[in-house]
């Protein structure tokens, strides 16, 4: 067995282990909080291995470079789960559209009537969640709580798109619990019931906290290079 599939399985067999107590902490069942690993600026020889070990859900933040490997993987490994959770760019929806099974950043209305066209035009239907931004970031993407319940009832009612869940991103150097506090209570509050949220550094506390998806990348494939 090769050393990054050693070093992989390693990794992920912890992360998962850790993913479970929290969940049993909280009195979530086993399970229902799922990983997406992220491979962004990955070397493929560990995505590679990932797949190998089994995993299957991945993430990535830039459309071109997912372009660049996810075709080829899947033709390769079956039932391949890839989520967008980058800035989208307006120019980009066409080609995330064709190539990612869920997005997790629209955020604004322009973002979902090209969603919208392109979902129709393709007949293909990526699962969607609203990015919110919950600390008010200027340099990152996400509505404000505030503007969610208007995109929110763009999509729905205007657009007809089904929106799954809301995503996160908590300002780097504060405490997340606030924000995955804050984003559980806009999904209540608007009738979305599934959060995605926490990172490598805090995905237990988003498991704690009600998260249906935790995406993780340096926790299993170590630092990107
Ligand atoms: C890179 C990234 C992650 C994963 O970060 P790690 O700290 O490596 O786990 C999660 N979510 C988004 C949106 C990212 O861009």
């Amino acid at each position: 067995m090769s050393k990054a599939r050693k070093e992989i399985e390693a990794s992920l067999a912890k992360v998962q282990g850790r993913l479970e107590a929290a969940l049993e902490e909280a009195g979530r069942p086993a399970g229902s909080c799922r990983i997406v690993a992220v491979t962004k600026r990955q070397p493929a020889a560990r995505i590679e291995a990932a797949l190998e070990i089994g995993m299957r859900r991945f993430g990535e933040n830039v459309v071109q470079e997912a372009e660049s490997r996810w075709p080829a993987l899947r033709e390769r490994f079956d039932d391949i789960e890839l989520h967008f959770i980058g800035r989208l760019q307006s120019n980009k929806v066409k080609n995330a559209v064709a190539l990612f099974d869920v997005i997790e950043t629209l955020d604004r209305a322009k973002l979902a009537r090209r969603i919208a066209r392109e979902m129709k035009r393709t007949g293909r239907k990526p699962r969607l969640f609203i990015q919110v931004n919950t600390g008010g970031e200027p340099q990152k993407g996400g509505i404000s709580g505030e503007g969610l319940p208007e995109l929110l009832s763009l999509c729905r009612e205007e657009l007809g798109l089904e929106i799954e869940g809301l995503m996160c991103l908590p300002p780097a150097d504060e405490d997340p619990a606030p924000h995955f506090a804050a984003l559980r209570e806009l999904a209540g509050k608007h009738d979305v019931f599934s959060l995605s949220m926490g990172m490598s550094g805090d995905y237990e506390t988003a498991a704690k906290m009600g998260a249906a998806f935790v995406r993780i990348g340096t926790a299993i494939f170590g630092p990107r290079p």
